[in-house]
């Protein structure tokens, strides 16, 4: 088999040994419903609460104020649609980004469609939230702030703490989707002032499909999910165990890591992102170069179609991403390049590759290679490359 160069780990990452081998019992033999009375539920029950217990932890909140979901995407709905039921009378005013998920877009749309007022605030070209635009945009009738706290494309961190003292200091409810931060970056739910915040197993080395929602105590908010009495009513349905298990797992390791994990992915990804800059002509970096995740590098070369490059590295073993994984396959460029104010033609050529701890200086090497001489051979078959040639040329004589 041909080696995979796995670069694509804002879309998901691998499941750590040691997270499958924790989950498997839940699957096998400690197969109780933790909501039932016998004591043989109680292995179940007891994991489950200790899983609660160390993802509260990781971002200062309390056991009882975590939620499972379904994943980030639920998660996000979740705040957003309780959020709005529970407090319409309040108001019907939400502010959110340009540059969030879909799951948080798609649901503000939504909103919208249901009556209630969305404000999507600018970013600078770097990606960051412009605060005075976010702070002005705030009305007497304003309900909720939802900013990511990392850009799952650019890599962009946002500066929460500011954003969370904004959302206080007005009476209006915080909640940020932290799924591409969560067991990445340090979050403290108290000191940042948020009330809700959305993270992901499956982006931190834990299983697919299995979430959690950090609610505040005292945030009123509705169920999404209604059935049984699970999770303080608030979300119905029998608990995934061995996903909530893993996540658990999943945590314990990344939290107990983050600072090593995070130099190691910073030194890599600036080291990469250096030899393109420095190798490869007409190429831009996006997001900010400093406030950005560890493990993200996102660049756009002109005059590349960011379809065909995938295709290509993938020829080559090399798994990485035009934008987001969601995006992925639809034609249209990327909202969040759009939003940092590329023109369509440059946001079209661009590519995500996100490291991993996993990830060696062998096989960014052997990418850097690959890129250049498939960049090289798309340049030469595009007209408009051959164009941009002529006139250089004409200008140089
Ligand atoms: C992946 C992702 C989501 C969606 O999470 P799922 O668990 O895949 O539903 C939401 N927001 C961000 C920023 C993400 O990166």
């Amino acid at each position: 088999m041909k080696k995979q160069i796995y670069l694509d780990n804002a879309a998901t990452t691998r499941v750590y040994p040691e997270v499958a081998e924790a989950m498997l019992p839940f699957l096998t033999e400690n197969y109780g419903n933790p909501a039932s009375v016998y004591s043989f539920a109680d292995t179940a029950k007891e994991a489950v609460d200790q899983a609660r217990r160390v993802l509260a932890e990781g971002i200062h909140a309390r056991p009882e104020e975590i939620y499972f979901t379904g994943g980030g995407s639920e998660s996000d709905n979740w705040a957003l649609k309780a959020t709005a039921e529970a407090y319409r009378n309040k108001g019907m005013h939400i502010i959110t980004t340009k540059i969030e998920h879909h799951a948080i877009l798609h649901t503000a749309e939504y909103l919208e469609r249901q009556g209630f007022e969305v404000t999507y605030v600018d970013v600078d070209e770097s990606g960051v939230v412009r605060l005075e635009e976010l702070e002005a945009a705030i009305r007497p009738d304003t309900i909720l702030i939802s900013v990511m706290a990392a850009n799952n494309e650019i890599g962009t961190i946002q500066p929460l703490e500011e954003i969370g003292r904004i959302a206080k200091a007005h009476g209006v409810l915080f909640h940020t989707d932290a799924v591409q931060a969560y067991g990445h970056l340090p979050i403290d739910v108290e000191k940042m002032n948020i009330d809700m915040l959305s993270a992901s197993g499956h982006k931190v080395n834990g299983p697919k499909g299995i979430g959690i929602l950090y609610i505040r105590k005292g945030v009123k908010i509705r169920s999404l999910i209604h059935g049984g009495a699970q999770e303080r009513n608030r979300r119905a349905g029998t608990l995934n165990v061995p996903g909530i298990v893993g996540f658990g797992k999943a945590a314990v390791l990344a939290f107990d890591r983050m600072e090593e994990r995070a130099a190691y992915e910073t030194e890599l990804r600036d080291y990469l992102i250096t030899r393109v800059m420095n190798e490869i002509p007409y190429t831009r970096l996006n997001g900010d170069p400093v406030q950005r995740l560890p493990n993200n590098a996102n660049f756009c070369f002109r005059f590349i179609e960011g379809e065909s490059l995938l295709i290509l590295l993938d020829q080559n073993g090399i798994c990485g991403s035009s934008g987001s994984a969601c995006t992925s396959g639809s034609l249209d460029p990327s909202h969040v390049l759009l939003a940092i104010g590329l023109p369509h033609e440059i946001a079209h050529g661009s590519l995500r590759l996100t490291l991993s701890e996993e990830t060696t200086r062998e096989e960014i090497d052997f990418t850097l290679e690959q890129l250049k001489k498939i960049l090289q051979r798309l340049r030469d078959m595009s007209p408009l490359y051959e164009d941009f040639i002529k006139k250089q040329d004409v200008k140089k004589d």
